[in-house]
């Protein structure tokens, strides 16, 4: 179907620069979804690749053939946006062929392929409502249904569910999922909502400030984030992310977490990976709370700490553990740990925490790169 790249795009808006010497790759057929806080580019960059945005620099190709200077209706796009903008005049069957009508396609085959999409999108049912009888679930899938009936080269969807509640989206989300198996187009979908990303793209761009931080499989980004912006978005609750400084304990090299008397034991190559220059930028401990065990009896080589607040998720229970104080502030050095429920504690008590070793993660706080 088609093939995506875009070579040292810039986009900008007055002194905004939305977009910043973005590269990005998109393969036929893969569904990519771009991720990242409201702001970061997304909207642009997806406006950018189907032409109605123009790229102050750089170059946008689909197949091979650079399209900067093809309007929107040449790039064989179909774009779905946030807000399903449906012909309240017009019966669900008249929205849906109103693509194909409109560049003059033969009845018969509108209308074998009204029924086509209306039968996938399970709304055949529906077909001679206005939208103004429909729920919101199913308005977002007449309007996904309008851009399926052109059989596009690829597929924009910018937000498609974000006004459906919680119980449609989770559906809707499904149905897209399968859909894009289905059809097999190239699809780029656009969303802040991280279950989202993870459950539907094949790999997920995260964004931020224009910047492409990391293109990867959902595994990739959540397991091995190269960037400490990657590691602080993904997640539920977030990486816990902690000053700390290298130092020597009884001869051997240690990683402190700052205000606190945690020392971790590293492994030569992980202390080869600290340079000088990252030592002198200053670093940032990561670790994600599912891979934190927690004892009841503290023993050796447990690191104890006070459980400071409980929240319970139902399925599972967070504890924010205090590890230490601020020296200037006394603000509590906190570490949130996953835990099951029938684990039980009380605020105040002592208990003993390990860290999974392979799951560790350090960052150099002014670069914000990965060093581990
Ligand atoms: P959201 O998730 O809130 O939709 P987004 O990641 O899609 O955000 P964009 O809409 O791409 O972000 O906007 C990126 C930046 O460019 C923002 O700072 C935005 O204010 C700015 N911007 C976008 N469009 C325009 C425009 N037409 N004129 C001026 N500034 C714009």
């Amino acid at each position: 179907m088609a093939h995506i790249k875009l070579e040292n795009v810039v986009k900008r808006f007055g002194d905004v620069v939305a977009v910043k010497d973005f590269n990005l790759e998109i393969h036929d057929k893969e569904f990519v979804v771009f991720l990242g806080p409201s702001g970061c580019g997304k909207t642009t960059t997806l406006r950018l690749i189907a032409g109605l945005e123009t790229p102050e620099e750089g170059d946008i190709f689909i197949d091979g053939q650079r399209v900067n200077d093809l309007s929107p209706a040449d790039r064989d796009i179909a774009f779905v946006f946030q807000f399903y903008a449906l012909y309240p005049h017009l019966n669900v069957y008249d929205n849906i062929a109103f693509p194909l009508k409109a560049v003059k396609v033969e009845k018969s085959e509108i209308d074998a392929q009204v029924k086509r999409v209306a039968e996938i999108l399970q709304i055949s049912d529906m077909l001679k409502r206005k939208p103004s009888v429909l729920s919101g679930g199913e308005m977002q899938r007449v309007a996904l249904g309008r851009a399926m009936v052109r059989q596009p080269k690829v597929y924009l969807l910018d937000e498609p569910m974000a006004n459906l509640d919680a119980k449609i989206r989770v559906d809707t989300r499904a149905e897209i999922k399968r859909l894009q198996h289905e059809i097999g187009a190239t699809t780029i979908f656009v969303t802040h909502d991280q279950v989202e990303a993870m459950s539907l793209a094949d790999r997920i761009a995260v964004i931020h400030e224009g910047v492409l931080q990391q293109i990867g499989t959902p595994h990739e980004i959540y397991n091995r984030p190269q960037s400490l912006f990657v590691a602080g978005f993904m997640g539920m609750p977030t990486m816990n992310l902690l000053d700390a400084e290298p130092t020597n304990r009884d001869g051997a090299s240690v990683l402190r977490l700052s205000h606190t008397d945690v020392h971790l034991h590293i492994s030569p190559q992980r202390q080869a990976r600290i340079t000088s220059d990252a030592e002198e930028n200053g670093l940032v401990f990561g670790i994600r709370p599912e891979h934190i065990t927690a004892a009841k009896q503290p023993s050796k080589p447990h690191i104890p700490a006070q459980v400071h607040l409980i929240e319970p998720l139902g399925a599972v229970n967070i504890l924010d553990m205090r590890l230490g104080t601020h020296s200037e502030t006394e603000d509590p050095i906190l570490l949130r740990v996953r835990t099951h429920p029938t684990f039980r504690v009380a605020v105040g008590d002592t208990i003993g925490l390990r860290f999974d070793e392979k799951e560790m993660h350090l960052f150099d706080r002014k670069t914000e790169q990965t060093l581990w």
